[in-house]
């Protein structure tokens, strides 16, 4: 038993200028605990709730009435419990908020104090975050997927799907995939100026071009690649990844692609997925149709067997969710996001519940991030075997990749890389 002494928060800045919480966990044995929580733009409908202040300060993001509940709330209700028993600490925090949605303090009030006291416990133990989560058999390093081609609500293009990535799929390990995709990325990048196209990027550090169509920027990734000297396709070095946030394209029972198309409906777009995934090699598609449309997944997922089809709006990183999608084969595959459910020993729940349904698990950032690194511990912890966090690009996203480059080098000859079983 290590009893926690203060919970202390702060507001500062997140990667794109937009206030966010950052809390201080300290332990009776001096052991502290530093987190900082990120923010989603692309939200989800059955996400928990993030605390805004609304009104004129800070364009209505402020997150003083989240500090404050942190402040008066849950420092009180935390202060003398044992910071090792995590799953105690959690069930405290989302018992005394008492919504489903964590809507009375905020997700983001109560996450930072869950993540500082995981931290602050790790510290205390004497053990690195991955470790101290996971315990002795955490030596699996994930497969990144690289976001490279930003669209949709992460930039102002016209790409309505809003993630292009490219998967090093066929690396033994990690700096070794890392390295690769990194490769690609700056060809990318000179291969767009060459065309005279924009290389400025989006909020995931992606390029954000204008491309008339999917195709076109499948073939300007495969071509990057090539160029690189890498090699593309199923059983090769890299895949792709999609996520087209689909919920986000969803209006009046249809998906709007396009200024100038006609709206689809749910089967012309699950058409759509199948023509494109027998074109390019995908290993996943990300939310390819809305969070609701629970009968278009279980025929997409059904259509598609050799492609992880992803669900990150569908599932929320929430059991209740997730144990429908199994129950109606809707998604093979589940995006986990700490603040879409608010506190760590949730997350690690999800992830129970999906693994035993036999889903993979991806690891992932939001599009509003900081420089806070534990996503790469929790992916070492649990052997997901996949990260999501962008394109090597904008110190926010680097700073999960170089954490893992950390981790592999701790780890020496007994890092692995990958999910146990594709
Ligand atoms: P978000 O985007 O953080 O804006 O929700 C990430 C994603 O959709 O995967
Ligand atoms: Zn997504």
């Amino acid at each position: 038993m290590v009893a926690i002494k203060d919970i202390q928060g702060r507001m500062v800045l997140d990667s794109r200028g937009f206030p966010t919480i950052e809390a201080d966990c300290t332990l009776e044995d001096g052991s502290c605990g530093t987190a900082l929580v990120p923010s989603g733009a692309s939200t989800g409908e059955a996400e928990a709730i993030e605390l805004r202040d609304g009104g004129r300060s800070w364009n209505g993001k402020g997150v003083e009435k989240a500090l404050e509940n942190l402040r008066s709330e849950i420092a009180p209700l935390l202060v003398g419990c044992d910071a090792l028993d995590q799953q105690r600490i959690d069930r405290r925090l989302c018992e005394a908020d008492g919504t489903a949605n964590k809507s009375r303090y905020g997700a983001n009030a109560i996450l930072a104090a869950s993540m500082a006291t995981c931290r602050a416990a790790a510290i205390s133990c004497g053990l690195p975050l991955y470790r101290y989560i996971g315990g002795p058999s955490s030596v699996r390093l994930p497969i990144p997927l690289l976001n490279v081609i930003n669209g949709g609500a992460h930039a102002d293009n016209d790409v309505d799907v809003q993630e292009f990535m490219l998967a090093p799929t066929g690396f033994e390990d990690f700096p070794t995939a890392l390295r690769a995709g990194v490769e690609v990325y700056h060809t990318l990048k000179k291969r767009l100026r060459e065309k005279g196209m924009v290389t400025a990027v989006g909020d995931e550090g992606g390029f954000a071009p204008d491309f008339d169509s999917d195709e076109l920027v499948l073939e300007e990734l495969s071509s990057a690649i090539y160029e690189s000297g890498y090699t593309v396709g199923h059983d090769q070095q890299f895949t792709f990844a999609l996520d087209v946030a689909a919920s986000e394209l969803f209006r009046d029972g249809k998906y709007h692609l396009g200024a100038s198309n006609e709206p689809m409906t749910t089967e012309q777009m699950i058409d759509h997925w199948v023509d494109l995934a027998n074109r390019f090699p995908f290993t996943s598609i990300e939310d390819g149709l809305d969070e609701e449309d629970w009968n278009g997944w279980s025929s997409l997922t059904s259509r598609l067997p050799g492609t992880r089809l992803v669900g990150d709006d569908l599932f929320a990183t929430n059991p209740e969710r997730i144990s429908r999608g199994v129950k109606e084969g809707a998604g093979n595959a589940l995006l986990v996001k700490l603040n879409q459910i608010g506190t760590v020993s949730e997350t690690l729940e999800a992830i129970r519940v999906a693994s035993d349904a036999g889903f993979r698990i991806i690891i992932s950032h939001r599009s509003g991030e900081t420089e806070d690194d534990l996503i790469a511990d929790l992916a070492v912890a649990t052997g997901a075997g996949w990260i999501k966090t962008g394109a090597p690009c904008r110190s926010e996203r680097n700073a999960k990749y170089n954490r893992l480059l950390r981790i592999h080098e701790q780890l020496g000859s007994s890092a692995q890389l990958g999910p146990l079983k594709f």
